[in-house]
C-alpha cells in the first residue's frame, strides 16, 4: 500500500516491555506493554503518530498554521503546540473550558509553548465546535495566514496512517522478540489509534485480533466512527479492503464516570501498577482502559490468547490534575 509520506518527529521505534509481575497476579495470558508514552516528552503519547503525518500534509500544502481542538487536559492538544513550536508554526487550540481553569499540567505546557488558546464552553464544544473553528480559519485567512485543521485528537483519514505504521512497528519486532501477539489492545478515545491498527491488520491478513476499551461513549458510536475514518484513509491510498462493523472489536464498560471523571477503583489500579511495575498510566485514557484489561483477563474474557500487546499512549501530564484526588 501507498501510504501518504510523513515526518519524523517521534523516537521510534518504541519499546516492548513484558508486564511479568502483572501477568503471574492476574495469572492468564502474558500481558506486554508497548511505551508510545515515551514517543517523546513534550511531543509524547499516540498522537505523535497522528501529527507525522497530518503535519505533513499541512506543511506540503503550504500552511503556516496548526487549528485544533479538544478538552482542556487535551494531550493532542499539547502535541500540537510542541510540534508547532518546533517547526515554526503558529499554533490555535480551541479548548473546552473556560478562562478560569487552572494551569496545570497539559494546559500549563500549551501555554508554556505559546499556543494561543480559545476557550469554549461544554455546550458550544458539542454543537457548534466545527462553525466555530471555521470561522477562527476564516479570521486567519483575513489576516494573511494559511491555516490547517486537524480534527480532535487527529483522528482523521491521514492521522489514521499513524497507527497503520505502528502495527507495521509491532509486526517487526515480533520477528526480533521471537512472540507473536496474537490479541492487541488499545484505548479508544476519538478512534483512529484504533482505527490505524485494525486498518493494518486487515491489510495484511494477519490472525491477531485488535481490542479496543472505549474510555466514553460506547461500542455503538465508536463502531461507526471508526469505519468512517478507515474509509476516509483508504480514500487517500485507492485502495478497496472490507472492513465492517464486525470487525470493530470493542470492549465497552470502562468508560466510568465519562470522559476524564476518575473513580477510586481507576486511580488504585494507577497507584497499583506504578508500584508493581514502575508504570505510570494515565488517569483519562490508560489507566481506564488498563484497569479494564485487568478486568476482563481476570473474569477469563480474553482466555484464548497467550500474548497480550496493551499500548500505553501516554498522557502523563494529565496526572498532575488530579494529584489531590490520590490516596498515597
Ligand atoms: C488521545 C489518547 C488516546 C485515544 O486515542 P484515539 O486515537 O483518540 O482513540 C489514548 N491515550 C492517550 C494518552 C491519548 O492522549
Amino acid at each position: 500500500m501507498n501510504i501518504p509520506e510523513k515526518l519524523s518527529l517521534g523516537n521510534l521505534p518504541t519499546k516492548i516491555e513484558p508486564l511479568e509481575k502483572l501477568s503471574k497476579v492476574i495469572g492468564g495470558p502474558n500481558i506486554y506493554i508497548k511505551r508510545d508514552d515515551q514517543t517523546g516528552l513534550e511531543v509524547s503519547g499516540n498522537k505523535v503518530r497522528k501529527l507525522e503525518f497530518a503535519v505533513k500534509e499541512a506543511i506540503d500544502r503550504g500552511c503556516d498554521t496548526l487549528i485544533t481542538c479538544g478538552g482542556v487536559q487535551s494531550n493532542h492538544c499539547r502535541a500540537t503546540a510542541a510540534v508547532a513550536a518546533k517547526l515554526g508554526l503558529k499554533c490555535y487550540l480551541v479548548l473546552r473550558g473556560n478562562e478560569e481553569e487552572d494551569l496545570d499540567g497539559n494546559y500549563f505546557l500549551d501555554r508554556l509553548l505559546g499556543a494561543k488558546i480559545k476557550f469554549i464552553s461544554k455546550e458550544e464544544y458539542q454543537y457548534d465546535r466545527e462553525e466555530i473553528i471555521d470561522n477562527l480559519k476564516k479570521k486567519l485567512e483575513n489576516n494573511g495566514y494559511k491555516p490547517y485543521i486537524i480534527p480532535m485528537g487527529a483522528s482523521n483519514g491521514i492521522g489514521n496512517f499513524g497507527y497503520f505504521n505502528c502495527m507495521k512497528e509491532i509486526e517487526q519486532q515480533e520477528k526480533e522478540l521471537g512472540i507473536e501477539f496474537d490479541a492487541v489492545v488499545a484505548t479508544v478515545g476519538s478512534g483512529s489509534t484504533y482505527g490505524g491498527l485494525l486498518l493494518y491488520n486487515k491489510y495484511k491478513n494477519r490472525d491477531s485480533k485488535v481490542y479496543g476499551i472505549n474510555i466514553c461513549d460506547n461500542a455503538y458510536h465508536f463502531k461507526k466512527v471508526i469505519k468512517e475514518i478507515i474509509d476516509e484513509s483508504l480514500e487517500y491510498v485507492e485502495e478497496q479492503i472490507d472492513i465492517s462493523e464486525e470487525d470493530i472489536n470493542i470492549i465497552d464498560g470502562y468508560a466510568g464516570l465519562g470522559y476524564a471523571i476518575s473513580q477510586d477503583e481507576e486511580l488504585e489500579f494507577i497507584k497499583y501498577l506504578a508500584r508493581l511495575e514502575g508504570v505510570i498510566l494515565d488517569p483519562v485514557y490508560t489507566g481506564k482502559a488498563m484497569y479494564g484489561l485487568a478486568k476482563e483477563i481476570k473474569d477469563g474474557n480474553l482466555g484464548e490468547h497467550k500474548n497480550i500487546l496493551f499500548i500505553h499512549t501516554g498522557g502523563l501530564f494529565g496526572l498532575f490534575p488530579k494529584r489531590n484526588m490520590m490516596k498515597l
